[in-house]
């Protein structure tokens, strides 16, 4: 048998022995594209090119599991991998085990306005908790990078609370179905982990809460993922000074309400925009509860600052329009025009003077990751 008829014209009713190969085939090394003559490859090579396409799709993402959704910017959703196990011996909140991931200790809690103020043995126990969330958000940070899926941060995250006794907060969560929270670029909150590889000048926010002993910690930064604009550079900055000048104002006698007030003015002069549909909420024994923190102007939140107060402030801000709009999983939140958003949230302690960053990063000025890389 000679070398020439090992293989055979791919062109349909032809099958003559050939040794050309499609060109383009052979660049992407798909194997087996053989034809006769030019005139077979010429005649086949409106249905032969979808076979490139088909190669193309699945190098990149192929999977798209909701045809019909029209998406508001780039982003897509890639497939995710199955739930990691909790180990049984880390204690875990009430909806771990419920089949609809239902909280019914905050459920029983829910229209009731009535802020808890904690006692020393609840501090100490969010002060713990808070630090520990903070180390591992530090440990999603390191793995953060070009070509990194959000997939492996979850991972990063899954392990390093186990390692830190620690049941991961959102596992399970109302059945959220990962170990925290990957927000990229127009993603404003609750993105699922998935195996999208970072892209440079991706906006990454990772949210990380941790359970520990009967607390939550709960803390996000949005990372720089190789060279990012410097439109969103400035987006990520602003966002972040915007906590920070909320921040300043938590004393006992203060309004909750207030904090929108000086987060959007300080948004708004720079020409950004605060998502409306997202609040920061006390946290302690239980994951969200009272009071409710809108992060917008002239907002209607009910209570007073008290020392012992435990909650979050995590502003949520857009390049564009402050509308968001949820992809069909029901968890992902995007922006309405595909415009990006980064976030920033601490869990904080109302004292005496002022108040406690439980989940300060504890290098020397406290800066965020991304100051690292500007
Ligand atoms: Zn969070
Ligand atoms: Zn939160």
């Amino acid at each position: 048998m000679s070398d020439m008829a090992k293989h055979l014209c791919v062109t349909d009713d032809c099958k003559k022995p050939s040794t050309l190969q499609c060109p383009v085939c052979l660049k992407m090394g798909i194997q087996g594209s053989y034809f006769c003559s030019q005139d077979c490859f010429k005649g086949s090579w409106k249905e032969h090119k979808v076979i490139h396409l088909l190669a193309k799709g699945k190098e990149t993402n192929a999977y798209n599991p909701w045809p019909y959704y029209t998406f508001t910017g780039k982003l897509r959703p890639f497939e995710q991998t199955p739930r990691r196990p909790v180990p049984p011996h880390i204690p875990r909140p009430d909806y771990a085990d419920h089949k609809e991931g239902r909280s019914k200790s905050e459920e029983a809690l829910r229209g009731n306005n009535t802020i808890k103020v904690l006692d020393d043995e609840e501090i100490e126990g969010m002060r713990v908790a808070c630090r520990l969330g903070r180390e591992v958000l530090d440990e999603a940070a390191r793995v953060c990078d070009v070509g990194v899926t959000t997939d492996e941060i979850d991972r990063a995250v899954h392990e390093a609370c186990i390692e830190r006794e620690c049941y991961p907060s959102p596992m399970n969560y109302y059945n959220f179905p990962k170990s925290c929270c990957t927000s990229v670029n127009e993603v404003i909150c609750h993105g699922i982990p998935d195996l999208r590889p970072l892209e440079d000048g991706d906006l990454c926010n990772v949210d990380v809460t941790v359970y520990h002993r009967g607390f939550h910690g709960d803390l996000n930064e949005t990372f720089f993922v190789g060279n990012v604009k410097e439109q969103h550079k400035k987006l990520v900055q602003v966002t972040y000074e915007a906590l920070m000048k909320a921040i300043a104002i938590v004393k006992p006698g203060e309004r909750y309400r207030e904090i929108g007030n000086v987060i959007q003015k300080h948004v708004h002069a720079h020409g950004f925009s605060v998502v409306k549909s997202y609040c920061g909420h006390g946290i302690h024994r239980l994951f969200h509860t009272a009071p409710n923190v809108p992060h917008y102007a002239k907002n209607s939140a009910v209570g007073v600052m008290k020392p012992g107060h435990c909650f979050t402030i995590e502003p949520m801000i857009s390049e564009g329009t402050w509308r968001d709009v949820s992809w069909p999983d029901d968890w992902t939140a995007v922006t309405a025009d595909g415009l990006f958003s980064a976030q920033f949230e601490q869990t904080l302690l109302v004292t005496e003077s002022g108040c406690d960053i439980l989940t300060k990063r504890r290098n020397e000025n406290g800066t965020p990751h991304f100051m690292d890389h500007m």
